[in-house]
């Protein structure tokens, strides 16, 4: 078996498929964790459970949508791929679809925090932690549409509580808030996701997986119904089975298989300190700015922003500067200027039109099966998605239903 892509959802499908008793391989153009997986908030949340494409975004988005700095931006310009992304994201943006994705994407979740903590109870150490996630509102609006949202959570099975500003300061009692009040989701979790990418690989090898880094797929040759060799930068494969897992990229490599996944690349920013005394003890969300502060293993990360961005991967000063400036706004006590950074860094989270990930066999290549756009939420569902790819691959029915993740849906 070949898996093409070494982010977090790849190193999870070699890991699962391992565990399944396949004989794998992984190749990976970079370094195992150089992609989108290497920078994120590292936030595993069943409380994101709404997908992106949601009623009331598309005005928002409209509001923010040419303003450089703001929460959302889409860099203007004349391009089919994303017109047509657009389109069809515009179309997702309605209820039914939204009650359709909830109670999956909640399965999802709830099944990989539990695959989380066995992972976790074998030995390995990624840092995770189970604090759930605060989101602070500054705005009257703001925070009641979040405790809107937490109710519409709560008939779904997801916990979330309105929370005062003494139980705010109870709850993170080291450092000062400045917000009207906020929103907790005491089922969330999070981990370190530049430790926890590597050590699942880890995991993997020692299970037997080939890890082949700096090795990048240049093609695919096909014979009939089938991928017959993967071309790469360094020799051919000749796998019985591909699993795709190449994040924003898998767009592209599937186009010259006849297969249309139509994935932007949501381009976000992530600013690393090395980790203050004065670190919040749990993940908080700045909600208007929508800016997560994670405090990880050593560290504390702003994250935040996202741009359509295509697959361009220039860093904009104006964004960073809008993260590192939104966050003390809520946290007084963390001025950038003070701590000491470790990195800047951006990534392309892997979106579709839906805000559901591809999730399965392709239907005209035997031997293809796709785990790719998870969006906002690719480190929660990361665990999950290397599960489910190892039942389809050995033909069983998959424990979560995956209708609604079909690979071939836009085709
Ligand atoms: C600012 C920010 C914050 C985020 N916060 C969170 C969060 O809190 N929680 C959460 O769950 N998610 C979060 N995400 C999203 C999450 O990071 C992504 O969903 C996830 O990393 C996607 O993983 P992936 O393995 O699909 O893609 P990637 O990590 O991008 O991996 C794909 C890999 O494929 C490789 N590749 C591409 N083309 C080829 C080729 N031709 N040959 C070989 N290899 C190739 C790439 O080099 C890359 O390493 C965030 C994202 C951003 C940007």
């Amino acid at each position: 078996m070949l898996v093409v892509g070494g982010g977090v959802v790849g190193v999870c499908v070699a890991y699962y498929l391992a565990r399944a008793g396949r004989r794998v391989c992984l190749v990976e153009r970079g370094e195992v964790c150089s992609g989108c997986s290497h920078g994120n908030a590292g936030l595993l949340v069943p409380s994101h459970s709404v997908p992106l494409a949601a009623p009331g975004v598309v005005a928002k988005s409209l509001k923010w949508m040419f303003n450089p700095a703001s929460p959302f931006y889409i860099k203007p310009r004349l391009d089919r791929e994303l017109l047509s992304w657009l389109w069809r994201f515009n179309r997702a943006c309605n209820r039914r679809q939204v009650q359709r994705a909830m109670p999956l994407i909640r399965d999802l979740s709830m099944e990989s925090l539990r695959l989380y903590d066995e992972l976790a109870a074998d030995g390995t150490e990624f840092g995770l932690e189970h604090k759930g996630v605060l989101m602070l509102y500054k705005t009257e609006a703001g925070l009641r549409e979040q405790v809107a949202d937490g109710k519409a959570m709560g008939e779904f099975g997801i916990e979330a509580r309105e929370l005062s500003l003494s139980e705010i300061s109870e709850l993170s009692p080291n450092l000062s808030v400045d917000a009207l009040g906020g929103v907790y989701y005491p089922q969330d979790g999070h981990v370190t996701p530049m430790q926890l990418v590597p050590e699942i690989a880890r995991r993997a090898r020692e299970m037997g997986v080939e890890v082949h880094t700096h090795t990048e797929v240049l093609a695919f040759e096909r014979s009939g119904a089938r991928i017959s060799r993967v071309v790469t930068t360094r020799g051919d494969f000749t796998p019985e089975e591909v699993v795709l897992t190449a994040g924003s990229w898998s767009g592209v490599l599937a186009r010259e298989l006849g297969l249309r996944l139509p994935i932007q690349g949501g381009k976000g920013y992530s600013i690393t300190f090395k980790r203050p005394l004065e670190a919040p003890s749990l993940p908080i969300v700045c909600g208007e700015a929508k800016i997560g502060v994670t405090p990880m293993i050593d560290a504390l990360r702003f994250a935040g922003t996202l741009e359509l961005a295509g697959l361009d991967l220039t860093i904009s000063r104006q964004r960073v500067a809008a993260v590192l400036s939104g966050v003390p706004l809520y946290l007084p006590d963390l001025k950038p200027e003070e701590m000491e950074l470790v990195e800047i860094w951006r990534g392309l989270r892997p979106c579709t039109p839906d805000g559901l990930p591809f999730l399965g066999r392709a239907r005209h290549i035997d031997n293809l099966t796709v785990a790719a756009g998870h969006a906002m939420i690719g480190v929660s569902l990361g665990p999950v998605t290397g599960k489910l790819v190892a039942e389809v691959v050995s033909g069983e029915k998959p424990s979560i239903d995956l209708d609604l993740l079909k690979v071939d849906r836009y085709a």
